[in-house]
C-alpha cells in the first residue's frame, strides 16, 4: 500500500507542470518503476510532482528523486540527503515555514518558492541519460510558463542547469555552469547555478553549508 498518496495526488493537481503519475515516456525508467513496485511497494514509485506555491518567485530545479528519498516519499528532496541540507536552507531563508520532518505529511510548506527536478523519475544508479531529460522537459516548460511570478531559477547542479537553458532555447556555450554565478537570461529572468546539494558533494568539501547559504543570500538581494 503506497504511503500518502492521497497528498502526493493532491500536490500531482495543485501546480502545473507535473507528469501524469502513470506516465511512460522514458522505456528504462518504466522498467526500473516497475522493478521498485515489486521490491518495496510501500514507495510512491511514480513522478514526483512539483512542491511549493502558486505565486513561486523562485523555482528550484534539482536533477530526480532519490530512490528511497523522494521516490519514496512523493515530495522532491524529501527523505533524500540532500534535503537535509536544501530544506534547513530554505526555512532559514524563508522561502519554507514550519518544520523539515523528512516526510511529506511533516506540514512543512513553501513560500514564494516551488522545488522541481528536471526529471521526474528515479533514475537507475542516479543517473539520467539524455533521452529522459528531453522526455522530460516539456513538463519543465509548463510549469515556468505557467507559474509567471517566478523571477529567479536555481539550478542544483549541470544537468538543471542544461535542462533550464534548453528549456529557453539559450546556447549552452553563452552560459556556463558556475557555483553561485548568476545569469541574465534574454527573456529578463536570472538563472542562479549551484553545485547540487548531494551527499557526495557536501562530504567531499565541494559544496558546503556556508557556500550553499551563499547561494541563498544572492537570491535574496536579488529578490529585494
Ligand atoms: N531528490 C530530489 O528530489 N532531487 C534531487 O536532485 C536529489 C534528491
Amino acid at each position: 500500500m503506497r504511503e500518502n498518496i492521497d497528498i502526493i495526488e493532491r500536490h500531482q493537481k495543485s501546480l502545473p507542470g507535473n507528469a501524469p503519475l502513470n506516465c511512460k515516456m522514458c522505456p528504462r525508467l518504466v522498467k526500473f518503476r516497475n522493478s521498485n513496485i515489486e521490491k518495496f511497494p510501500e514507495y510512491f514509485n511514480g513522478p514526483v510532482p512539483a512542491f511549493g506555491t502558486k505565486d513561486a518567485e523562485l523555482l528550484i530545479v534539482g536533477l530526480a528523486p532519490g530512490l528511497k528519498g523522494a521516490n519514496r516519499t512523493g515530495r522532491p528532496f524529501t527523505g533524500d540527503y540532500a534535503g537535509d541540507l536544501l530544506y534547513p536552507t530554505l526555512l532559514k531563508f524563508d522561502f519554507a515555514k514550519g518544520e523539515y520532518g523528512s516526510r511529506i505529511d511533516d506540514g512543512l510548506s513553501m513560500h514564494k518558492a516551488m522545488i522541481t527536478n528536471a526529471v521526474r523519475c528515479v533514475p537507475p544508479q542516479n543517473k539520467t541519460i539524455g533521452e529522459e531529460e528531453t522526455n522530460c522537459r516539456p513538463f519543465l516548460i509548463e510549469q515556468i510558463e505557467k507559474t509567471p511570478s517566478i523571477k529567479i531559477i536555481l539550478a542544483l547542479g549541470g544537468v538543471a542547469h542544461n535542462a533550464v537553458l534548453s528549456t529557453y532555447g539559450e546556447k549552452k556555450s553563452a552560459f556556463k555552469f558556475a557555483h553561485n554565478q548568476t545569469h541574465a537570461l534574454s527573456n529578463g529572468l536570472k538563472l542562479i547555478d549551484s553545485y547540487h546539494c548531494s551527499r557526495y558533494n557536501t562530504n567531499t568539501g565541494r559544496l558546503t553549508t556556508e557556500m550553499f547559504e551563499d547561494v541563498f543570500k544572492n537570491i535574496q538581494e536579488l529578490l529585494g
